[in-house]
């Protein structure tokens, strides 16, 4: 028997009652500033998953056994931003009222704002782990304060002081800079300081957004602001091992630019990094394969 023709992210087949962890598209990239693109990631990610093995030989978990729903990718309005931050917010806020974790697939980083608009709702101490190229901490860019390059300014006044760690940051203004030294937990270059970071952010509520251009541009060149002097695949993947085991609320993984990487390598990377990501969180949930 033939079924229909429903693509979903690799093993990623549980029905929406059944699944804690739900997966959804919002391709949205109005706001970028350099080169756009973003708002193909999710449909290409879903398509290029099957070159993955939904088995993950670091984590000895497989995706068949993961309880996630792929919603498949929210219907944006490029040309109204609030609107469309609005769109992904109720969309964020209708998982977290099943008692379910949000995992967005961006589009550009702003998206993540309409996110933690809903997450600050359902967890006043909501903290964020946010890993990146850059500050994203300009109060506004190009004369909008609701762009790509202030995400976390805009989710600052949501949380407030001490609430927001960053790492592999490596690109800015000065006053970015300056007034995070003040304002959030800015790690430079690496993930230098990751362990106090994980003391720190045990037992609380963390949203954990990842900016892929976190990676250097040689592993993952299919973006819209590449900045060299990034992070290798596997550190990355050791600290998404590392930061699964907090007190995950919601998470999203941005910036796949697919058409900047003729290569297909840099989605491959992306889907690597959500497989580890998915399976982390699960991990609790999961047996290891010791009847096989
Ligand atoms: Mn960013
Ligand atoms: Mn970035």
């Amino acid at each position: 028997m033939l079924n229909r023709n429903v693509e979903t992210f690799l093993g990623c087949e549980t029905e929406y009652s059944d699944a804690r962890i739900v997966l959804f598209g919002a391709p949205f990239d109005s706001t970028t500033s350099y080169r756009p693109g973003t708002r193909f990631a999710s449909r290409t990610m879903r398509a290029e998953s099957y070159g993955l093995e939904t088995y993950s030989p670091y984590l000895d978990l497989d995706m068949e056994d993961a309880r996630v729903f792929d919603g498949g990718d929210l219907e944006l309005c490029f040309g109204d931003t609030e609107k469309a931050l609005g769109d992904i917010e109720s969309f964020t806020r209708e998982i977290l009222a099943d008692s379910k974790l949000p995992l967005l697939i961006g589009g550009e980083h702003l998206v993540t704002l309409g996110a933690l608009r809903a997450m600050v709702e359902n967890y006043p101490e909501l903290c964020i782990l946010h890993l990146d190229a850059h500050t994203d901490l300009r109060e506004e860019y190009l004369g909008a304060r609701l762009s790509h390059a202030s995400v976390m300014k805009r989710a600052w006044e949501l949380v407030g002081d001490d609430r927001i760690w960053q790492f592999g940051i490596r690109s800015g203004t000065r006053e970015e800079f300056y007034w995070a030294e003040k304002h959030t937990h800015l790690h430079k270059f690496g993930f230098q300081g990751l362990e106090a970071a994980l003391a720190a952010l045990r037992d609380r509520p963390v949203y954990f957004t990842i900016d892929l251009d976190v990676l250097d541009p040689s592993v993952f060149p299919g973006t819209g602001t590449p900045e060299a002097g990034g992070v290798t695949f596997d550190a990355l993947r050791q600290v998404v091992d590392r930061v699964s085991r907090l007190q995950i609320v919601g998470a999203d993984l941005v910036e796949l630019s697919p058409h900047y990487d003729a290569s297909g390598a840099s989605t491959a990377v992306a889907l690597k990094v959500l497989r580890e990501l998915l399976l982390g969180l699960e991990r609790p949930y999961l047996q290891k394969s010791e009847n096989v």
